[in-house]
């Protein structure tokens, strides 16, 4: 069977469901296809984000649980940062990604599940003309003017194009959501140093009645450790802040991988798009993918409704959404991966140290340098004014990546 559309997506992740949602918007027929049974059937995620962006996205407020403050405990030392109102959340990820998908479908989009895509259709000239997927054991063509690859971390389109190959860094995640006896549900816990992560960290995100994110991040190929299996260990070992959580009931196991190769891959072609993890501009000091994936996600999917309708799908014509990305976040994810880069392979007592120059960040600068929002003006001031040494050090090596 072969089916007509201005544009079709594979993957309703957040940067797929996003990109669907702007596309028919802006008035194209739009496939959205998704091999599992419902949109995020599995998640792959801890779901953190802010609440200033959800909001900028109209995510409802009662689809996640807000933080305001954070703690970092290194093996022998602990330091919260404590904002005076919440400004960090932990999304319920199903319920978000649903709600995405649900936005896509209101302005027209048609959300395919069990949508298996297997490869790419082209022409004689090898110009891409749609996608092929099984559909309830069927195959079916899905033609369209513009493909976008949403497909996360396997970026199964462009990989089958040969258009890239596996990244070479990631970050593996495995974590459970347990209900426990004790939790400040306001409060979240990252926890670095050898024990939790050799090239990584564990968390403790709460995300609302008793319940908690618990998880271990390691860097590939860095790091030979399994984090499932170091999770069950710190956990079975009650190691700093799990201690005080008391009894630990698991509900839910996820395990996901995460781009990490920093902004190496082109993100169009003729007729394609890489959005969301195929792209890879995830910030790689949290691992932290989902407003990035839904922002961006959005601007490819007008810009596809703006090539079609100038009825022109090139590269030249699809670049100007890499152009915005590019220019909204190159230069803060180069810093975020020269802090990540000071970061792996700290010793225990580095660790020690190095939370006490976190412990010196307003909640502010805290939550502008956890998220990447390094303003080049703003880390300028603060790498020459801070009143700490140890602070404008630190400042002065994300501003020398920034100018770079
Ligand atoms: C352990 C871990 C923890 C993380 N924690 C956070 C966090 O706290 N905050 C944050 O912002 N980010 C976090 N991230 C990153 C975040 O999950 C990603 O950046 C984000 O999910 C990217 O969205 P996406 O839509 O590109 O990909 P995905 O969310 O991976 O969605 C891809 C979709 O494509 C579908 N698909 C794949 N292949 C096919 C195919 N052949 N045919 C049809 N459909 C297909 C998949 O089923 C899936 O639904 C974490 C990642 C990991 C691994």
């Amino acid at each position: 069977m072969n089916i007509q559309f201005d544009v079709v997506i594979v993957g309703a992740g957040p940067a797929g469901a996003s990109a669907a949602y702007s596309a028919a918007k802006n008035n194209c027929s739009v496939a959205l296809l998704e091999k599992e049974e419902t949109v995020a059937q599995t998640v792959r995620t801890s779901g953190v984000t802010w609440i200033e962006d959800a909001k900028s996205f109209g995510i409802p407020s009662d689809y996640y649980n807000p933080i305001k403050h954070y703690t970092f405990c290194s093996p022998n030392n602990e330091v919260t940062i404590s904002d005076t109102r919440p400004r960090a959340a932990v999304l319920d990820v199903r319920k978000t990604y649903r709600f995405l998908a649900e936005q896509a479908i209101k302005e027209g989009a048609t959300l395919f599940v069990n949508a298996n895509a297997t490869s790419v259709v082209t022409d004689s000239s090898g110009k891409i003309t749609g996608i092929k997927a099984s559909l309830a054991k069927e195959e079916i063509v899905f033609q369209s003017r513009v493909v976008i690859d949403a497909s996360g971390f396997q970026s199964i389109i462009a990989k089958s194009l040969g258009l890239v190959s596996q990244w070479k860094k990631f970050g593996a995640g495995a974590e459970y959501e347990a209900t426990v006896e004790n939790i400040d549900s306001d409060t979240w816990y990252l926890m670095v140093g050898q024990q939790y992560s050799p090239s990584g960290y564990a968390w403790i995100f709460p995300v609302g009645d008793n319940k908690v994110r618990i998880g271990v991040g390691v860097g590939k190929p860095d790091s030979s450790v399994d984090p499932t299996q170091r999770l069950d260990e710190i956990i079975e070992k009650k190691l700093g802040p799990i201690k005080k959580l008391g009894k630990i009931t698991p509900i839910e196991f996820h395990y996901g991988l995460i781009p990490n190769d920093g902004l190496t891959r082109k993100t169009v072609y003729d007729n394609l798009m890489l959005v969301g993890d195929s792209a890879g501009y995830a910030n790689p000091l949290v691992l932290e993918g989902i407003r990035y994936a839904i922002k961006f996600g959005r601007i490819a999917g007008k810009v596809a409704a703006d090539a079609i309708k100038a009825n022109d799908t090139s590269e030249k014509m699809l670049s100007k959404y890499e152009e915005n990305w590019r220019k909204s976040i190159s230069s803060k994810i180069n810093s975020a991966y020269k802090v990540q880069n000071r970061w792996i392979g700290l010793s225990d007592e580095q660790w020690d140290k190095e939370i006490e120059i976190i412990n010196e960040l307003s909640a502010d600068e805290f939550l502008d340098f956890i998220r990447a929002d390094f303003g080049l003006s703003s880390i300028v001031r603060l790498a020459a004014h801070h009143p700490r040494l140890a602070v404008r050090q630190l400042f002065s090596m994300i501003k020398t990546a920034q100018k770079n």
